[in-house]
């Protein structure tokens, strides 16, 4: 059975990844999609693990190639999902997450009728200002644009299937888990998964 594909979006500082990188830990059968990026990588960051690193030349050929699903310039970079890697996992039966600013996920949207999008929100500007601070990894310019950008960001919540508010990590993360099991329980799901099942049960 073919797994299903999920996007998360938020605003920079939103605490996404955390959330993301926990619900992959604890949830089976659910994987996230690796991008790639032109972005340098941060402190700690381990090439095709956070991102597949790359420069902006390779990523041009790759989109001239139509190697990328979907591909967004987010602040000076450019970003982009594999369509290859996260096509192979979606038919091996894994769930995919993509983690992706909104404009890759209307893209994304364009193309798979049958995909969740989830926006997460800060509980306020103020928190998020703070979150973005306190992260300690950019330049005081970085912060003031990814700050200024979060906005418009947040703007588009209105395209997306569900809304999380990061507030408690413990709680938003219940909330992530709980639209992912949903998911799994669609009609179209459950008949593929319990084939068998249903048809027996059914049959008078
Ligand atoms: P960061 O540089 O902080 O890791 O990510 C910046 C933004 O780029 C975030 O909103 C992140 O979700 C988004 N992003 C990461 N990978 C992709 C991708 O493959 N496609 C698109 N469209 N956005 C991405």
């Amino acid at each position: 059975m073919k797994g299903s594909l999920f996007i998360i979006t938020a605003a920079s500082g939103t605490g996404k990844t955390s959330l993301v990188k926990q619900l992959i830990a604890t949830t089976n059968d659910l994987a996230v999609s690796v991008s790639h990026t032109t972005r340098e990588p941060r402190p700690g960051e381990i090439h095709g693990q956070h991102y597949h690193f790359t420069d902006t030349a390779k990523f041009i050929e790759g989109i001239q190639a139509g190697e990328f699903l979907e591909h967004a310039q987010v602040f000076d970079n450019y970003y982009g999902t594999s369509r290859q890697s996260v096509n192979q996992q979606l038919e091996s039966g894994v769930d995919v997450i993509l983690e992706i600013d909104w404009q890759g996920a209307l893209q994304v949207k364009e193309l798979y009728e049958d995909v969740t999008m989830i926006f997460i929100l800060p509980p306020s500007q103020a928190t998020l200002r703070q979150r973005l601070s306190s992260r300690g990894q950019d330049s005081q310019e970085v912060i003031e644009k990814r700050l200024a950008g979060a906005v418009t960001e947040m703007q588009q919540y209105v395209h997306f299937d569900y809304v999380v508010i990061n507030d408690q990590f413990e709680a938003a993360l219940s909330e992530l888990k709980a639209i992912i099991v949903a998911k799994r329980q669609t009609l179209a799901r459950q008949q593929a998964r319990y084939a068998e099942v249903i048809k027996d049960l059914i049959t008078e």
